[in-house]
């Protein structure tokens, strides 16, 4: 991968605007947060904002910015980070920017960008971040905000370490970063912290989940009982990870009630779900995928074609989804 025009776009323009994807993760979080944490301290007389929305228990590695006038895009270089597609992008004033550039590492849909950085192996995009920067080792500079910010998003995306994609470029990284200052007890602490009401939460999700036939565990958290519990919407999706690592349940589902849809949190250790996340409008990875319902109705249709695909799974044949093939 050439970063060639990546280095000569951010020499070329005075502000830059960094933006991620609706609903950020650690990830998103960490490659904004660590881009722009390399391009001020390298130069500092450039205007970076970055632009998402606004997630609490991420704010440890620096707050998204409040831009209000738009007229600062029509100058602007724009870099979308960890976003698939055009849609998913938070601020569409992306559409503003004078050019703009795709970095991301999931599947290609939309090329977006007037230049992509693509890598769908690579298992963060922090790291492909991180991959740009040690391109450049005369020449970039990082200070601990940003290894902290660039950590993470690893440790995150690749769930401390333990997907197959990690590999000796993941472990170098991580190492560098560790060496320009990440923190990792630091990291660890306000990853882990959980407020008392997330706790109480997690004993009604053991309660309530639910076993399909082939063995996918799937649970609801409906409005009515995040607002019991008295939790954000971040808080109570977090917890897909309890319904993990069931012997007898290769797929986990968590299915969250928000104001306008129902986030539906998919995961693998078995099948790929990428394939029926995108035919229920949604995408993601392999392993990791998700999708937005209108209703609750869908949901029971979503959990019948995960049943569906564990049995196929299993029995060892094709699944089909609609006309595809899976
Ligand atoms: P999440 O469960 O939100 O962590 O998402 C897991 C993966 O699926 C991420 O890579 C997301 O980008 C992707 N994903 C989640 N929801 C959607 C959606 N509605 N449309 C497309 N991709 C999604």
């Amino acid at each position: 991968m050439d970063f060639g025009i990546l280095l000569k776009k951010i020499k070329e323009y005075d502000t830059i605007a960094i933006f991620g994807h609706i609903r950020p993760d650690g990830d998103c979080y960490g490659s904004l947060n660590g881009l722009k944490n390399i391009i001020m301290t390298t130069f500092p007389t450039k205007r970076v904002f970055c632009l998402t929305s606004h997630v609490e228990s991420l704010t440890f590695l620096g707050k998204m910015d409040d831009v209000t006038d738009d007229e600062i895009f029509t100058n602007a270089l724009g870099i979308v980070c960890d976003t698939s597609t055009r849609e998913r992008i938070a601020d569409k004033r992306y559409k503003l920017c004078k050019e703009l550039i795709k970095v991301d590492h999931h599947i290609v849909i939309d090329n977006y960008g007037n230049y992509n950085f693509v890598d769908e192996n690579i298992p963060a995009t922090s790291l492909l971040i991180c991959r740009f920067f040690f391109t450049y080792p005369e020449e970039l500079k990082m200070t601990s905000i940003g290894a902290n910010a660039l950590y993470t998003g690893t440790i995150t995306d690749t769930s401390n370490f333990r997907y197959r994609g990690v590999n000796l470029e993941t472990f170098t990284y991580a190492g560098k970063l560790v060496e320009l200052g990440a923190d990792v007890e630091y990291i660890d602490h306000n990853l882990s912290c959980e407020s008392l009401r997330t706790t109480k939460l997690k004993t009604f999700v053991y309660r309530t989940l639910k076993v399909t036939k082939n063995g996918v565990a799937y649970a609801k958290l409906t409005k009515t009982i995040i607002n019991h519990y008295n939790v954000t919407y971040d808080e109570a999706a977090s917890l897909v990870t309890l319904l993990s690592n069931i012997k007898e349940c290769p797929v986990w589902i968590l299915f969250i009630g928000y104001p306008k849809e129902v986030r539906v949190r998919i995961r693998s250790n078995g099948p790929d779900i990428n394939m029926l996340a995108e035919a229920y409008g949604g995408g993601g990875h392999q392993k990791a995928a998700g999708a937005s319902l209108k209703s609750w109705f869908k949901v029971r249709n979503f959990v019948k074609d995960s049943d569906e695909l564990v049995r196929c799974y299993k029995q060892n044949i094709p699944y089909k989804i609609g006309k595809k093939e899976v």
